[in-house]
Protein backbone atom coordinates (compact mmCIF):
# COMPACT_ATOMS: atom_id res chain seq x y z
CA UNK A 1 0.00 0.00 0.00
CA UNK A 2 1.15 3.43 -0.72
CA UNK A 3 1.57 5.50 2.08
CA UNK A 4 -0.03 8.96 1.75
CA UNK A 5 2.09 11.07 3.45
CA UNK A 6 5.48 10.55 1.48
CA UNK A 7 4.23 7.83 -1.46
CA UNK A 8 6.92 5.15 -0.06
CA UNK A 9 5.56 1.70 0.20
CA UNK A 10 7.18 0.18 2.96
CA UNK A 11 5.16 0.24 6.17
CA UNK A 12 5.40 -2.37 9.25
CA UNK A 13 1.63 -3.55 11.07
CA UNK A 14 1.54 -1.49 14.62
CA UNK A 15 -0.31 -4.17 17.14
CA UNK A 16 -3.09 -1.95 17.12
CA UNK A 17 -6.50 -2.58 15.23
CA UNK A 18 -10.02 -2.60 14.49
CA UNK A 19 -12.30 -4.93 13.81
CA UNK A 20 -15.85 -4.07 11.70
CA UNK A 21 -18.30 -6.33 10.33
CA UNK A 22 -15.92 -9.67 10.45
CA UNK A 23 -13.41 -7.56 9.20
CA UNK A 24 -10.22 -6.59 10.72
CA UNK A 25 -8.29 -3.09 9.70
CA UNK A 26 -4.67 -3.57 10.86
CA UNK A 27 -2.47 -0.07 11.91
CA UNK A 28 0.47 0.14 9.99
CA UNK A 29 3.29 2.91 10.32
CA UNK A 30 5.31 4.27 7.18
CA UNK A 31 9.19 4.29 8.85
CA UNK A 32 10.06 7.15 6.39
CA UNK A 33 7.66 9.82 7.23
CA UNK A 34 5.63 8.49 10.19
CA UNK A 35 2.53 8.17 8.88
CA UNK A 36 0.22 5.52 10.25
CA UNK A 37 -2.69 3.91 8.33
CA UNK A 38 -5.19 1.82 8.38
CA UNK A 39 -4.43 -2.01 5.95
CA UNK A 40 -6.37 -2.57 4.08
CA UNK A 41 -8.46 0.50 3.62
CA UNK A 42 -12.44 0.29 4.15
CA UNK A 43 -14.21 0.47 0.69
CA UNK A 44 -16.35 3.46 -0.08
CA UNK A 45 -19.25 1.97 0.46
CA UNK A 46 -18.28 1.50 3.89
CA UNK A 47 -17.10 4.87 4.95
CA UNK A 48 -20.27 5.80 4.12
CA UNK A 49 -21.70 3.49 5.86
CA UNK A 50 -19.94 4.82 9.12
CA UNK A 51 -21.58 8.35 9.01
CA UNK A 52 -25.28 7.89 9.43
CA UNK A 53 -27.75 9.87 11.85
CA UNK A 54 -26.04 7.76 14.89
CA UNK A 55 -22.28 9.49 14.01
CA UNK A 56 -23.43 12.32 16.12
CA UNK A 57 -26.14 10.77 17.98
CA UNK A 58 -24.16 8.35 20.46
CA UNK A 59 -20.62 7.03 20.97
CA UNK A 60 -17.36 9.43 21.52
CA UNK A 61 -18.67 11.97 19.01
CA UNK A 62 -21.93 11.97 19.95
CA UNK A 63 -20.70 12.33 23.45
CA UNK A 64 -23.44 10.62 25.00
CA UNK A 65 -20.96 9.01 27.69
CA UNK A 66 -20.83 12.62 29.26
CA UNK A 67 -24.42 12.30 29.36
CA UNK A 68 -25.25 15.14 27.24
CA UNK A 69 -25.61 15.09 23.06
CA UNK A 70 -23.60 16.88 20.70
CA UNK A 71 -25.71 19.58 19.79
CA UNK A 72 -26.81 20.87 23.04
CA UNK A 73 -23.19 20.03 23.95
CA UNK A 74 -22.45 21.90 21.21
CA UNK A 75 -25.23 24.75 21.74
CA UNK A 76 -23.84 25.77 25.49
CA UNK A 77 -20.68 26.00 23.44
CA UNK A 78 -21.05 28.74 20.88
CA UNK A 79 -19.51 31.94 22.90
CA UNK A 80 -16.79 29.33 23.64
CA UNK A 81 -16.71 28.78 19.73
CA UNK A 82 -16.08 32.26 18.92
CA UNK A 83 -13.11 32.22 21.40
CA UNK A 84 -11.88 29.60 19.83
CA UNK A 85 -12.42 30.70 16.12
CA UNK A 86 -10.39 33.64 17.19
CA UNK A 87 -7.62 32.52 18.86
CA UNK A 88 -7.14 29.22 17.22
CA UNK A 89 -7.96 29.72 13.80
CA UNK A 90 -8.16 33.15 12.07
CA UNK A 91 -5.19 34.30 14.40
CA UNK A 92 -3.41 32.55 11.92
CA UNK A 93 -4.46 35.48 9.00
CA UNK A 94 -3.84 39.07 9.54
CA UNK A 95 -7.05 39.87 8.02
CA UNK A 96 -9.56 37.42 7.31
CA UNK A 97 -13.14 37.79 5.56
CA UNK A 98 -14.26 34.58 4.96
CA UNK A 99 -13.95 31.53 6.55
CA UNK A 100 -14.98 28.06 4.78
CA UNK A 101 -14.96 24.74 7.14
CA UNK A 102 -14.30 21.07 5.79
CA UNK A 103 -16.66 19.04 8.22
CA UNK A 104 -18.74 21.08 9.79
CA UNK A 105 -20.70 19.17 11.29
CA UNK A 106 -24.21 21.40 12.55
CA UNK A 107 -22.80 24.08 11.69
CA UNK A 108 -22.00 25.90 15.15
CA UNK A 109 -18.55 26.96 14.14
CA UNK A 110 -19.78 28.60 11.28
CA UNK A 111 -22.80 30.27 13.08
CA UNK A 112 -20.08 31.82 15.39
CA UNK A 113 -18.00 32.65 12.28
CA UNK A 114 -20.93 34.87 11.10
CA UNK A 115 -21.65 36.34 14.52
CA UNK A 116 -17.70 37.68 13.69
CA UNK A 117 -18.98 39.45 10.26
CA UNK A 118 -17.28 36.87 8.08
CA UNK A 119 -19.02 35.41 4.97
CA UNK A 120 -18.79 31.79 5.54
CA UNK A 121 -19.41 28.56 3.67
CA UNK A 122 -18.73 24.61 4.27
CA UNK A 123 -19.43 21.31 4.01
CA UNK A 124 -20.34 18.48 6.13
CA UNK A 125 -20.45 14.85 4.69
CA UNK A 126 -23.59 13.91 7.24
CA UNK A 127 -26.77 15.00 5.37
CA UNK A 128 -28.82 14.63 8.21
CA UNK A 129 -26.01 17.54 10.19
CA UNK A 130 -26.14 19.57 6.91
CA UNK A 131 -29.56 19.96 6.71
CA UNK A 132 -29.53 20.79 10.81
CA UNK A 133 -27.25 23.27 10.45
CA UNK A 134 -29.36 25.06 7.24
CA UNK A 135 -32.53 25.16 8.98
CA UNK A 136 -31.06 25.94 12.64
CA UNK A 137 -28.33 28.99 11.37
CA UNK A 138 -29.31 29.75 7.50
CA UNK A 139 -25.58 28.61 6.94
CA UNK A 140 -24.61 28.04 3.39
CA UNK A 141 -23.17 24.59 4.06
CA UNK A 142 -23.19 21.84 1.48
CA UNK A 143 -23.80 18.07 2.36
CA UNK A 144 -21.75 15.32 0.70
CA UNK A 145 -18.40 14.65 0.51
CA UNK A 146 -15.09 17.25 0.80
CA UNK A 147 -13.84 14.87 -2.58
CA UNK A 148 -17.05 15.61 -4.21
CA UNK A 149 -16.78 19.35 -3.73
CA UNK A 150 -17.72 21.19 -6.98
CA UNK A 151 -14.54 23.99 -6.99
CA UNK A 152 -15.89 26.21 -9.64
CA UNK A 153 -17.05 28.71 -7.06
CA UNK A 154 -14.99 28.25 -4.58
CA UNK A 155 -11.56 28.72 -6.90
CA UNK A 156 -9.53 31.44 -4.86
CA UNK A 157 -12.14 32.35 -2.54
CA UNK A 158 -11.64 31.79 0.94
CA UNK A 159 -8.89 33.82 2.86
CA UNK A 160 -9.16 30.47 5.83
CA UNK A 161 -10.22 27.12 5.46
CA UNK A 162 -10.55 25.04 8.65
CA UNK A 163 -10.88 21.33 8.88
CA UNK A 164 -10.91 20.20 12.52
CA UNK A 165 -10.66 16.39 12.63
CA UNK A 166 -11.66 15.65 9.15
CA UNK A 167 -8.74 14.48 7.25
CA UNK A 168 -7.81 11.33 8.95
CA UNK A 169 -10.88 10.25 7.71
CA UNK A 170 -10.91 10.88 4.36
CA UNK A 171 -9.25 8.36 1.72
CA UNK A 172 -6.84 10.64 0.36
CA UNK A 173 -5.67 13.57 2.75
CA UNK A 174 -3.10 14.68 0.10
CA UNK A 175 -5.67 15.54 -2.74
CA UNK A 176 -7.62 16.90 -0.54
CA UNK A 177 -4.85 19.35 0.51
CA UNK A 178 -4.43 20.13 -3.24
CA UNK A 179 -8.07 20.76 -3.28
CA UNK A 180 -7.66 23.32 -0.52
CA UNK A 181 -4.62 25.28 -2.54
CA UNK A 182 -7.11 25.70 -5.09
CA UNK A 183 -9.86 27.09 -3.34
CA UNK A 184 -7.10 29.48 -0.51
CA UNK A 185 -7.49 33.19 -1.55
CA UNK A 186 -3.74 34.62 -1.93
CA UNK A 187 -2.36 34.72 1.70
CA UNK A 188 -4.73 32.34 2.90
CA UNK A 189 -4.50 30.02 5.56
CA UNK A 190 -5.06 26.19 6.05
CA UNK A 191 -6.03 25.47 9.98
CA UNK A 192 -6.11 21.68 10.79
CA UNK A 193 -6.78 20.29 13.81
CA UNK A 194 -5.94 16.25 14.33
CA UNK A 195 -6.21 13.78 16.64
CA UNK A 196 -2.54 12.52 17.97
CA UNK A 197 -3.15 9.17 19.65
CA UNK A 198 0.05 7.79 18.93
CA UNK A 199 2.12 10.32 19.97
CA UNK A 200 1.25 9.76 23.90
CA UNK A 201 3.54 8.17 26.09
CA UNK A 202 1.12 5.40 26.25
CA UNK A 203 0.82 4.57 23.13
CA UNK A 204 4.65 4.37 22.62
CA UNK A 205 4.65 2.23 25.55
CA UNK A 206 2.46 0.44 24.33
CA UNK A 207 3.51 -0.20 20.74
CA UNK A 208 7.08 -1.54 22.57
CA UNK A 209 5.08 -3.69 24.74
CA UNK A 210 2.33 -5.80 23.17
CA UNK A 211 4.81 -6.78 20.76
CA UNK A 212 7.18 -8.52 23.42
CA UNK A 213 3.63 -10.09 24.84
CA UNK A 214 2.62 -11.55 21.89
CA UNK A 215 -0.45 -8.96 21.60
CA UNK A 216 -1.70 -6.87 19.53
CA UNK A 217 -4.88 -4.65 20.66
CA UNK A 218 -8.33 -4.28 19.23
CA UNK A 219 -9.50 -0.41 19.41
CA UNK A 220 -13.03 0.53 19.85
CA UNK A 221 -15.37 2.06 17.54
CA UNK A 222 -15.78 2.49 13.93
CA UNK A 223 -12.68 2.16 11.68
CA UNK A 224 -12.96 6.24 11.24
CA UNK A 225 -9.52 7.27 10.81
CA UNK A 226 -8.19 5.65 7.90
CA UNK A 227 -4.77 7.42 8.80
CA UNK A 228 -3.54 8.74 12.15
CA UNK A 229 -1.12 11.59 12.22
CA UNK A 230 1.26 12.94 14.44
CA UNK A 231 3.55 15.47 15.05
CA UNK A 232 6.40 13.94 12.98
CA UNK A 233 4.53 12.82 10.12
CA UNK A 234 2.28 16.10 10.34
CA UNK A 235 5.20 18.41 9.67
CA UNK A 236 6.53 16.00 7.02
CA UNK A 237 2.80 15.70 5.28
CA UNK A 238 2.48 19.48 5.23
CA UNK A 239 5.53 20.49 4.06
CA UNK A 240 5.18 18.95 1.26
CA UNK A 241 2.42 21.30 0.06
CA UNK A 242 3.34 24.49 2.24
CA UNK A 243 6.42 26.57 2.59
CA UNK A 244 5.09 28.01 5.99
CA UNK A 245 3.93 25.32 8.17
CA UNK A 246 3.49 24.89 12.00
CA UNK A 247 2.85 22.53 13.79
CA UNK A 248 1.61 22.69 17.95
CA UNK A 249 0.79 19.64 20.15
CA UNK A 250 -1.40 19.73 22.78
CA UNK A 251 -3.02 17.23 25.28
CA UNK A 252 -6.67 16.69 26.42
CA UNK A 253 -6.36 16.81 30.36
CA UNK A 254 -6.85 13.50 31.90
CA UNK A 255 -10.16 14.98 33.90
CA UNK A 256 -11.78 15.37 30.60
CA UNK A 257 -10.69 12.52 29.19
CA UNK A 258 -13.86 10.38 27.41
CA UNK A 259 -12.49 6.69 27.32
CA UNK A 260 -14.62 4.60 25.55
CA UNK A 261 -13.47 1.16 27.85
CA UNK A 262 -13.25 0.54 31.30
CA UNK A 263 -10.96 -2.10 30.45
CA UNK A 264 -7.09 -2.60 32.71
CA UNK A 265 -5.24 -1.18 29.60
CA UNK A 266 -7.52 2.08 29.31
CA UNK A 267 -7.23 2.58 33.18
CA UNK A 268 -3.06 2.30 32.33
CA UNK A 269 -3.77 4.54 29.57
CA UNK A 270 -5.69 7.16 32.01
CA UNK A 271 -2.84 7.02 35.19
CA UNK A 272 -0.23 7.48 32.21
CA UNK A 273 -2.20 10.67 30.99
CA UNK A 274 -1.04 12.19 34.32
CA UNK A 275 2.91 11.86 33.45
CA UNK A 276 1.82 13.13 30.08
CA UNK A 277 0.34 16.05 30.92
CA UNK A 278 3.75 17.98 32.28
CA UNK A 279 5.56 16.37 29.74
CA UNK A 280 3.56 17.87 26.53
CA UNK A 281 2.94 21.39 28.76
CA UNK A 282 7.51 21.25 28.94
CA UNK A 283 8.23 19.59 25.65
CA UNK A 284 5.31 21.15 23.48
CA UNK A 285 5.45 17.36 22.35
CA UNK A 286 3.55 13.56 23.28
CA UNK A 287 0.72 15.63 23.03
CA UNK A 288 -3.35 13.76 21.59
CA UNK A 289 -4.01 17.07 19.54
CA UNK A 290 -2.16 18.81 16.86
CA UNK A 291 -3.27 22.13 15.50
CA UNK A 292 -1.38 22.95 12.16
CA UNK A 293 -1.35 25.80 10.23
CA UNK A 294 0.10 26.63 7.10
CA UNK A 295 0.66 28.92 4.29
CA UNK A 296 2.17 29.94 1.45
CA UNK A 297 1.18 26.65 -1.11
CA UNK A 298 4.63 25.78 -2.55
CA UNK A 299 2.98 25.78 -6.02
CA UNK A 300 1.62 29.26 -5.41
CA UNK A 301 4.94 30.43 -5.07
CA UNK A 302 6.38 28.96 -7.58
CA UNK A 303 3.73 30.73 -9.47
CA UNK A 304 4.09 33.91 -7.90
CA UNK A 305 8.31 34.21 -8.76
ZN1 LIG B 1 5.28 7.77 4.51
Amino acid sequence: MKCVGCDGQASSPLPFHYEWEARRFVLCHCPRCGMISLDPQPTSAEIAAFYTEEYFASGLHGLDRLGTDYESAADTGIAAAVRFLEREVLAAHSHPHSLFEIGAAMGHLLAAGESLGLVCGGIEISPEAAARARDKFGLALEGGRFEDLDLSPHRQRWDVIYAGDVLEHLQDPAAAVVKVIDMLAPGGVFVVRLPSSFDLLSSRLAIRVLPVLGRTMRLPDKPYHLHEFTHRSALYFFRRHFDEVAVVSSLIPPWKLNLKSGSAAYRIKNALHWVNLPVTYVAKRCGDRLVVRAKTPCSKRAVDI
